[in-house]
């Protein structure tokens, strides 16, 4: 009988011996993170999240630029977006194993853009979930023309940009499912909804509120306090402000951007974007009213408001040209009516 323990004791230990190898290697599937992420709580929910460093994607933040989070429910976990990193994506994972030993059921993607994607894969290599989006995130691979961002192009940009988190083996995962306006999922005892709110800041956008909790993960339609991404082809800043109108009417009670704070003042944030979207769409109008070329419009503005905020030199003049040429199009429309 002792025999028996000693040798069970012994198999046991080689057991553990093997399990603790195999965790080693399963540790560190993507380069690992020299700065951990922190997640916090929503008050009285069962729902988490992580907030991105200010600034565009480098190796200074290891890519951590954007905000994710996920909700616990009676039936599994839904994740809101994926990070910037497979080694991200990963770091999320384990953050969610920390809070509970429920499946990830869902992810879902609040638009492809890659500082919300590249995450993905570590959940499609690791766990049983099926991401979700929102039927225009296929543009991202294949219409060249519309896609607001060249996928390959921009993962080559950041092989180079976030190496060794984003390296030869990151690839693009694309959507298990897709949805057009809207999508209802009653996991457990949350009903999540998802709502198309593109194209805005990209043609695939959407949000997802949370109930019983009245909590509203915004994607990129809110972004508190930085200055947002628009220059590119797919944004429309006129869909944008009618996006953060519909946000306004859901009263949301917690909200969660894209990127930037969360905060219990919804009402704040929303007011932030819109605030910052109309600033710009302001000056750029009169100019394309007066004829004004852009440089010297965009050296007219006053941006002190704006001149000290994250993001404010990679994305503002950008940005004020994106919405001159979308101001310039649609004079043209209207000229010819
Ligand atoms: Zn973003």
């Amino acid at each position: 009988m002792i025999r028996h323990v000693a040798a069970l004791a012994m198999l046991l230990g080689m057991a553990s011996l093997v399990q603790a190898s195999f965790a080693q290697v399963a540790d560190a599937p993507y380069a690992p993170l020299t700065k951990p992420l922190h997640i916090e709580q929503v008050p009285n929910a069962p729902i988490w999240y992580s907030i991105g460093n200010p600034g565009i994607p480098g190796k200074d933040n290891e890519g951590n630029t954007s905000n994710a989070g996920f909700v616990v429910t009676s039936d599994g976990v839904a994740v809101f977006d994926a990070l910037g990193t497979p080694s991200l994506g990963w770091a999320l994972l384990q953050q969610i194993k920390k809070a509970t030993d429920k499946p990830v059921r869902y992810v879902i993607a609040s638009h492809y853009h890659a500082d919300h994607i590249y995450g993905l894969q570590a959940f499609k290599d690791h766990t049983p979930a099926l991401i979700i989006a929102q039927e225009q995130a296929g543009d991202y691979k294949v219409n060249e023309e519309t896609a607001d961002e060249r996928a390959e192009q921009r993962l080559d940009q950041r092989r180079g940009a976030l190496y060794p988190w984003v390296d030869e083996k990151t690839r693009v995962v694309p959507p298990d499912i897709t949805f057009k306006e809207r999508m209802t999922i009653t996991l457990g005892d949350r009903t999540l909804t998802l709502l198309f709110a593109g194209p805005a800041h990209s043609s695939s956008d959407m949000m997802m509120m949370v109930e019983p909790d009245g909590v509203l993960f915004a994607g990129d339609i809110v972004q508190n306090s930085r200055i947002p991404f628009m220059n590119s082809d797919d944004v429309s800043t006129a869909h944008w402000l009618a996006a953060l109108n519909e946000v306004e009417k859901l009263q949301p009670k917690f909200i969660i951007p894209g990127h930037g704070k969360a905060s219990t003042k919804a009402a704040e944030a929303i007011a932030f974007t819109r605030d910052y979207i109309q600033y710009v769409r302001d000056a750029m109008t009169k100019a394309v009213q007066n004829w004004t070329d852009f440089d010297a419009a965009y050296a007219q503005t006053d941006w002190s408001k704006y001149k000290d905020m994250p993001a404010f030199t990679s994305n503002n003049r950008g940005n004020a040209y994106r919405i001159y040429l979308e101001l310039e199009q649609s004079q043209f429309k209207d000229d010819k009516k």
